[in-house]
């Protein structure tokens, strides 16, 4: 396995879909305290699966991120440019028996009959016990090249998080490829981790729900499950996701000495640097509520 030799790391792992705004920025902060604190390495990866196109935005965010101190210890790895890496565990998988073909649309799934405790969000089962002849029909039907899905033998895993604890979510048949061939969000990152020897995923807590699934693979796979921290994301007044519509939030719009006095200021350790964040940086104490920016701020 690719980077059990090297020391291990954290990451940030933003998608360039829009500017980083606070939010982001106080989490990449807080995936670099939590590495750094640790003696780990700290990598920053773009997870530009779904966003091929936007190189621009993804260099104001390699730059945004560096403007406000966080360092990393290797160039940053892009997904779109090693698909091969993918391919190759589908490929183990699909020998492994583990995936199946599906032809359902979102709309297929929102409608599919449920079994009355079947868990909210699941897949239901629709394609995983299709015969040969009846998968050439779905294909003939939907016109449109299928996705693979994981067969799993589990409907919940327990992961451990540092600021949760013990978080058990659901497990379905989750999707590892999409139908255009490209590799899901949920297989992608689970084997650039281990590929890039991270083993501490400090993210947004939004992602919480996904790890149990992300887990599982890493454990189906033979890969060491990494230490999660999920952190609480930055509401705007209204107690929504903070979002780039919300107005004045990016580093460009904030300026930089600003965005670090107020994201430690936010964590409760006031300081103009991430080294002096560093230096007073302790898990326990990070705040448990979201923290809600003012645009006075
Ligand atoms: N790229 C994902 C996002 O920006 C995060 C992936 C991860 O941290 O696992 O939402």
């Amino acid at each position: 396995m690719a980077g059990v030799t090297r020391s291990p790391a954290g990451r940030f792992a933003p998608s360039p879909s829009a500017d980083l705004h606070i939010g982001n920025l106080r989490t990449a902060v807080l995936a670099w305290l939590f590495a750094r604190s640790t003696g780990r390495r700290f990598l920053v990866r773009i997870d530009d699966l779904d966003d091929r196109t936007h190189t621009h935005i993804a260099d104001r965010q390699l730059e945004d991120l560096a403007a406000i101190g966080v360092t990393w210890d290797e160039p940053p790895e892009w997904q779109s440019q090693h698909p091969q890496r993918y391919d190759s565990v589908i490929a183990e998988l699909k020998e492994r028996g583990l995936l199946y073909e599906c032809y359902c649309s979102r709309r297929d799934i929102q409608q599919a009959p449920r079994a009355p405790h079947a868990p909210q969000g699941a897949y239901p089962g629709t394609c995983r016990q299709l015969t040969e002849a009846e998968r050439r029909q779905r294909r003939d039907e939907t016109g449109r090249p299928p996705a693979l899905r994981l067969r799993t033998d589990a409907i919940a895993y327990t992961v451990h998080d540092v600021l949760h604890g013990d978080y058990m979510g659901i497990v379905d048949d989750f999707v590892v490829r999409r139908g255009d061939g490209v590799a899901a969000y949920n297989l992608a990152v689970v084997v650039d981790d281990v590929a890039q020897g991270i083993d501490q995923v400090v993210r947004g807590d939004d992602l919480l729900p996904s790890s149990p699934r992300q887990a599982y693979l890493a454990r189906l796979l033979g890969y060491p499950e990494p230490t999660y921290a999920h952190v609480a994301l930055v509401l705007n007044e209204d107690g929504a996701r903070l979002a780039k519509r919300d107005g004045a939030v990016t580093l460009a719009e904030i300026g930089v000495e600003r965005a670090v006095e107020q994201i430690s200021a936010s964590l409760g350790w006031p300081a103009s640097s991430l080294d002096e964040m560093l230096a007073q940086f302790d898990p326990a104490q990070l705040p448990k509520h979201p923290w809600v920016y003012t645009l006075t701020g």
